[in-house]
């Protein structure tokens, strides 16, 4: 059994760098720039819902990118009903035959790459590198979690015991799982939380969020083409507190796997705890707010690299995204002008366009935020700089990316989910302070260090409170099975999506003790 997966390769993508491979996908999103998609709820494979809604586009709120339609409640109790009904057929297929299924899946992806990033840069205002990398997660969460069912849930294992008895440890799916997944990663954590919940034996019912529900609906549908019943997987569209909190109160839901933000959690959490019946799951994979701490050993080119990967990479609307960057005060000024100059080269654009660094952010309560907060920075923080925003890109919610300096980590009080680096300058006798102070926000995700002392980063790693820790490099972009992702406390409860031991978390065990 392969339960690291040492042998395995992931997905490979198309490369940008590579001009046929570039204009092939550029004619291929040109071709469906028009197409007006008409996508639904799914239950039992059936298209349903209410009346259709149009869905705008972040990148321009006159481009129409299709309708869907929410889910009504009678479709969430035919889809919860026909789920109660397969989930035992679904789990006893085994961890084999599950592992095909999604092996099938990760293929389709792959095969559809194309239309996927189409439907991600309009729908999602993901940028061409943000959509290649995001179906390649797709993919490597389909194949990943195919591998882990063949190796955790195909077979019982012999467990030791007196002669005359045999006794099996196996590994079974809990019920029927409720996926709620986040805008950001439309396509990979919502595929990552079924293709998971379906490999341990679950049947699903998926909430993605409202804003990319489109890149839902034809994900699910791809699912349903690669073999998973249509009884087993369900897709429910509309608003959390509409669709999603209903189904979190019904004791028939066996577990809840949500990525989103801390506040969501933590009411989807009390719910849980206040219902009748089971005590239940909830995996919960949420903010941060995370630093990158850098001494006077980094190398300034290297840190510049990585502030602009990862504080503007995917316009800061990451999960592991930098949000404080920590400098050293004596080499501080020298990286504040680095990562000025380097701002100012970056383009902010549409999303579609292979020049573009930075695309939109997702909608405009999510920008209107985002201007709330610098104005108050503009008061509270030194103002350092801010990238140009061109002016043909007014129809779309876009937001020039900045960086302030601020004076304690106190200033920010909670996840600030965009373009908006905050620089902080510390002494180096108050370095492990700040490491308490960075602690106590109570996040936990992801971490960042440059530093060329070995010493640095073993003491950093001890004291940070990060699920990730990623030392002189970027802190962005988990690779399936490579770097398992995943914080603790404020930022999620693990295991770590993409490892190991993320599918026990949905599944139960069991034993059987035969005195032959
Ligand atoms: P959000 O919490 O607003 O929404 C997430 C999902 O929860 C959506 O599907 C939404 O409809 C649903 N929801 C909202 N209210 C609900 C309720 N009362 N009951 C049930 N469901 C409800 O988060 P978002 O804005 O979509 O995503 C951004 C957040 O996600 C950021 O905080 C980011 O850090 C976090 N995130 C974390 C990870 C991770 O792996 N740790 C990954 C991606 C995003």
């Amino acid at each position: 059994h392969d339960l690291y997966g040492t042998a395995r390769a992931n997905s490979k993508g198309i490369n940008l760098d590579d001009r046929p491979q570039l204009d092939a996908l550029t004619q291929a999103l040109a071709q469906q720039q028009s197409k007006i998609w008409d996508l639904a709820c799914l239950v039992s494979g059936a298209r349903t819902g209410g009346d259709p809604m149009a869905v705008k586009s972040p990148t321009d709120h006159t481009e129409t990118v299709g309708t869907i339609r929410p889910a009504l409640v009678t479709d969430r109790e035919a889809a919860l009903k026909a789920a109660l009904k397969a989930q035992q057929s679904w789990n006893r297929l085994g961890g084999k035959a599950r592992a095909d299924i999604l092996r099938k899946m990760g293929a389709a992806l792959e095969n559809k790459m194309e239309v996927l990033i189409g439907l991600m840069v309009r729908e999602a205002g993901k940028t061409l590198s943000d959509g290649i990398a995001e179906v390649r997660e797709a993919v490597d969460f389909c194949r990943y979690y195919a591998m882990q069912a063949d190796a955790q849930f195909a077979d019982p294992t012999p467990l030791p015991g007196p002669t005359g008895e045999r006794n099996e440890l196996m590994l079974e799916g809990r019920g029927v799982f409720l996926s709620i997944s986040p805008w950001n990663f439309p396509l990979a954590i919502f595929t990552g939380q079924l293709a998971a919940a379906l490999a341990a034996g679950n049947a699903v019912i998926a909430k993605p969020a409202e804003q990319t529900s489109l890149i839902a609906a034809y994900a699910t549908e791809l699912f349903h083409q690669a073999g998973v019943p249509g009884d087993v997987l369900h897709l429910l569209v509309g608003t959390g507190p509409e669709v999603a909190a209903p189904l979190v109160e019904d004791e028939r839901i066996a577990g809840v796997v949500f990525t989103g933000s801390t506040e969501t959690a933590k009411i989807i959490n009390r719910s849980l705890a206040a219902r009748d019946g089971a005590i239940v799951p909830l995996i919960a994979e949420t903010g941060g707010q995370n630093a990158m701490i850098v001494d006077t050993t980094a190398l300034t080119e290297q840190v510049t690299d990585a502030v602009m990967d990862s504080a503007f990479g995917s316009a800061g609307q990451r999960c592991s995204a930098l949000r404080i960057l920590c400098i050293q005060d004596d080499v501080a000024d020298d990286v504040i002008h680095m990562v000025k100059g380097a701002l100012a080269q970056r383009t902010v654009g549409h999303p579609g366009d292979p020049v573009t660094d930075i695309g939109p952010i997702i909608d405009e309560q999510a920008r209107a935020g985002l201007e709330k907060h610098i104005a108050r920075m503009d008061k509270e923080a030194r103002f350092i700089a801010r990238a140009n925003l061109p002016s043909d890109l007014q129809n779309g919610t876009y937001f020039a990316p900045c960086i302030y300096e601020i004076n304690s980590i106190s200033q920010l009080d909670r996840e600030i989910f965009g373009p908006v680096l905050h620089i902080l300058r510390y002494k180096a006798e108050a370095l492990d302070s700040l490491m308490d102070q960075l602690a106590a926000t109570g996040y936990g995700l992801t971490c960042g260090i440059h530093s060329r002392l070995e010493g640095r980063w073993n003491s950093l790693f001890e004291k940070s409170m990060a699920g990730n820790v990623y030392v002189n490099r970027n802190m962005v972009g988990a690779v399936v099975g490579v770097q398992p992702f995943g914080g603790r406390g404020l930022s999620g409860t693990g295991f770590k999506a993409g490892g190991p031991h993320y599918l026990l978390r949905f599944s139960i065990e069991r034993v059987r003790t035969v005195n032959t």
